[in-house]
């Protein structure tokens, strides 16, 4: 069985392509952090493992004959977790994440290591932020004044948020052409998103560049130190390096 660490799209369709097409078994495991997912091809869990040791144990009570570490870039404790379950177990580990964005002509990135940098540049850049951050670390929204923030979430973030964040939800893939539309009628002057990567959520990368509107990029967040785990930047060379190539 192969197990994959999951909650995006990535994994969604190389659990696709190794159990629809290929015929293996297959696990996705899910956080549990969207009461309504997208379902995966393939057999479902949801919910933390409990560290390092609980997902060293499911490794071995389950035979997983390989491990797939497909969790957004931000993810990193779960990636760390991975890294350390499968050295202790022996588990073959891939670690399978999209590229990241890069800035191109006619772009005004501002790249700040993590969220808490971000809030400190973005009352220098503008005073209405349309921010794509996800669910996490968002209490640190709320530690900006003088600036109005519209957040958009695929779900209600659990976390309780200042009267100057207002959330829309939304589900990708936009368009360039919607993305330039909410940005003016929302007179959005700066947007704030993480360096998540993937054409699902590029499109208002490309508003922002058409609109001349600057963008705080958050970084990803460094790998896990020590040997990693072998790499693939898609679907196709996750299957490869899986053995599944023919
Ligand atoms: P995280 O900080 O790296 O992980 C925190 C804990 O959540 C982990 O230690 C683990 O608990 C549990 N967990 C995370 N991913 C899991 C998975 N796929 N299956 C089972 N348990 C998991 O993760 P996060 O940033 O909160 O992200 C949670 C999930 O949302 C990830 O699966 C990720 O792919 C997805 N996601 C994250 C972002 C983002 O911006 N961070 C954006 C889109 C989607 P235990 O230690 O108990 O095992």
């Amino acid at each position: 069985m192969i197990l994959i660490l999951g909650g995006t799209r990535e994994a969604r369709d190389l659990a696709a392509r190794l159990h629809s097409t290929l015929g293996q078994r297959v696990v996705t495991s899910l956080a549990g952090r969207l009461a309504d997912p997208v379902a995966p091809a393939g057999d479902l869990r949801v919910g933390g493992f409990g560290g390092v040791a609980g997902l060293a144990g499911y490794l071995s009570d389950h035979g997983v004959a390989a491990l797939v570490d497909a969790t957004h870039p931000f993810a990193a404790r779960m990636s760390a977790n991975a890294a350390a379950a499968a050295r202790l177990t022996g588990t073959p580990l891939v670690r399978l994440t999209r590229p990241g964005w890069a800035e191109s002509a006619g772009d005004c990135w501002h790249r700040v290591p993590d969220m808490r940098a971000a809030v400190a540049v973005l009352p220098t850049l503008g005073r209405r932020v349309f921010a794509t951050t996800g669910t996490t670390d968002l209490e640190i929204l709320n530690l900006i004044s003088g600036t109005e923030i519209l957040l958009r979430c695929v779900e209600t973030p659990p976390t309780e948020l200042g009267p100057h964040v207002r959330v829309i939800l939304g589900r990708g893939p936009f368009s360039v052409a919607a993305e330039r539309e909410l940005f003016a009628a929302e007179r959005i002057d700066v947007l704030l998103t993480k360096d998540s990567g993937g054409a699902m959520t590029g499109a208002k990368l490309e508003a922002a560049r058409d609109l001349g509107l600057p963008v705080v990029m958050v970084d990803r967040p460094a790998s896990p130190s020590g040997e990693g785990p072998q790499s693939a930047d898609s679907v196709e060379a996750a299957v490869r390096l899986l053995g599944f190539a023919r």
